[in-house]
């Protein structure tokens, strides 16, 4: 297979255009069938207004011409490449497992691990406290509309986990030397996101189509001898020593909307459980699971009219057939802090993204045509266990909780929003400028700094500052903040080693919650690490019988 990188047309072009050029850089007669595949799109915009798509495309040549093209066109582009993919490992002579393997929370690090386990004949159970995403979809706009907030069914909790009311964005700083990367990009393909997901360089779904992709991903979990339980919540672990060192004996589980309580025998469970699951965590470190706190960080939302982030990208306020633009700024303050844009959403939403009482978080969500009024993005300030004024290992838990208190009693319930002149000043907002904000839930105008410590507070004016020079406007007198963003990531880990496994047996941390990962594609790719990490060593206990 010869691949050919950089290779360049107008946003315009056709296919025909696309193969045309590929027959011109490999000097092929133009009547030569061709098989290529797109594996990379991105966009060039260094000469806006006009813009260009640059493709990294595979094309399969004959061995036999490969040598020949490649001497012929001695061209640096161009190159021979051998693709591996990634495939599950096999158990042959593992111990066989006693129980069926337990993965608690359905979120993209639980959704993926629980997949391969169904689809390898683990015949795993899934526990999910929330509700199943089409009764979870009503709970959040119920939300939304009123205020009343359901603790166990939220834009936190619930089928397919934090992710699923998002913009979807699916890249990831993580390497892919392995496949698993592109393994998860083939499956959300499989079950419903668009193909175009398989090759563009940001790609995204959507919540309108994550949702489905959810579903999906459930049946074929179904299907293949996976059971998933719904508004059930592990509330306990119980463990027994062997050989000087704990193992997992059993789960107690609690429903969420009956309160009867079971417990399930085990011999392994993955948590799965992300950023906000702060009573299990509690629990977790009162059973002496090995907890740490790590640094994570906080912020605020910004929104802008998307066409100047349009104008500024792409040269043009309307970009014609491409997606509304998006951007990723970073820098670093003389106080030592850095300052960076987070979950940037083109045409989204900020959402109330709230999971418990009288604490009020934010973040932010759009649609697959991504074709809202504003672009938001969080900008967000790292913080240490410095910040936390203590050194418990759940103390940047009580560090969000303080700050979401502060946001919640800000805005009187509803998200508290300041134009950025405001912000400035330091006094609470009373009108808005030319930017209307674009909130899924209700919003008041008040002092937005007032919920952050001063450093911080002051950090975040400083970034959106220095964000100016690269983006012009962004740091207008009529930019609207809102807040608090507290669930960029785990404010703590949970210990594992090398085989995936806590130091109490039996015990998988995986995903984000558990502080080995940062998003939708990274948070699957550890699931599927886990689930890898299972079957290297225990065979399903079915082959037992
Ligand atoms: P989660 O998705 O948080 O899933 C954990 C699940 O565990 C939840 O469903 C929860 O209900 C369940 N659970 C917790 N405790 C228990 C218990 N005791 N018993 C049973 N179940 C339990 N990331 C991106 O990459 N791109 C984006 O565009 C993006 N946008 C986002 C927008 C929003 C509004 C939010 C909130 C997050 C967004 N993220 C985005 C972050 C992304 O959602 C997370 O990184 C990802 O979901 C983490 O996956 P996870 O499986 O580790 O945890």
């Amino acid at each position: 297979m010869i691949q050919i990188n950089q290779l360049k047309l107008n946003i315009h072009h056709t296919e025909a255009d696309l193969e045309r050029k590929i027959r011109k850089i490999l000097h092929l007669k133009e009547d030569t069938l061709l098989s290529y595949q797109i594996k990379k799109q991105s966009i060039d915009a260094r000469k806006k207004p006009d813009l260009f798509f640059v493709y990294t495309v595979d094309v399969q040549i004959n061995a036999a011409l490969e040598k020949q093209i490649l001497r012929r066109c001695n061209d640096k582009n161009l190159s021979a490449v051998q693709r591996t993919s990634w495939h599950f490992p096999l158990c042959k002579n593992g111990k066989f497992l006693q129980h069926r393997p337990v993965v608690i929370g359905s979120g993209p690090a639980g959704l993926f691990c629980t997949y391969f386990l169904a689809q390898n004949g683990y015949r795993p159970i899934l526990i999910e406290r929330g509700m199943p995403v089409e009764e979870r979809l009503k709970d959040v706009e119920a939300f939304w509309k009123t205020g009343k907030l359901n603790t166990e069914s939220n834009v936190q909790f619930g089928e397919g986990g934090a992710g699923t009311f998002s913009d979807g964005k699916l890249n990831t700083l993580v390497k892919d030397s392995d496949g698993r990367g592109r393994k998860v990009m083939e499956i959300f393909a499989e079950y419903g996101a668009p193909k175009e997901i398989l090759y563009v360089n940001k790609p995204h779904i959507g919540t309108d189509v994550l949702i489905n992709v959810v579903r999906n991903m459930r049946n074929a979990i179904l299907e293949n001898g996976g059971e998933v339980l719904f508004h059930t919540k592990m509330t306990d672990i119980h463990t027994r020593n062997t050989d000087g060192s704990k193992q997992l004996e059993s789960l107690l589980l609690t429903d969420t909307l009956t309160g009867e309580e079971r417990i399930l025998p085990t011999d392994i469970t993955v948590l799965a459980l992300g950023h906000s699951a702060r009573d299990t965590f509690q629990m977790l470190y009162e059973r002496g699971i090995d907890v740490q706190a790590k640094s994570f960080a906080v912020g605020v939302r910004v929104e802008h009219p998307q066409a100047m982030i349009n104008l500024s990208q792409y040269g043009r306020e309307h970009p014609d057939i491409l997606s509304a633009a998006s951007y990723k700024l970073t820098t670093k303050l003389e106080n030592g802090r850095g300052v960076y844009t987070f979950c940037m959403c083109p045409g989204g939403y900020v959402v109330n993204a709230s999971s418990e009482q009288e604490r009020l978080a934010v973040n932010g969500m759009s649609y697959h045509a991504r074709d809202g009024r504003n672009a938001n993005s969080a900008v967000i300030v790292t913080v240490t266990p410095e910040d936390y004024g203590g050194s418990h290992p759940l103390a940047g838990v009580a560090f969000q909780r303080k700050l979401e208190e502060a946001a919640y009693r800000e805005g009187k319930g509803s998200v508290p929003v300041q134009t950025f002149g405001d912000y400035r000043r330091n006094m609470p907002s009373e009108k808005l400028g030319t930017v209307i904000p674009q909130i899924k839930g209700k919003y008041r105008l008040s002092n937005v700094r007032n919920i952050f410590p001063g450093e911080i507070g002051d950090s975040i004016e400083q970034g959106i500052l220095a964000f100016d020079r690269k983006i012009p406007g962004y740091a207008g007198e009529d930019t609207i903040l809102s807040g608090v963003e507290s669930r960029t990531s785990s404010p703590l880990r949970i210990n594992r080693d090398a085989q995936m496994e806590s130091p109490v047996k039996g015990i998988y941390p995986c995903g984000e919650g558990a502080g080995y990962a940062g998003g939708i594609t990274s948070a699957a790719m550890d699931g599927i690490k886990t689930a890898e990490a299972i079957a290297k060593k225990y065979l399903p206990f079915d082959k037992a019988r």
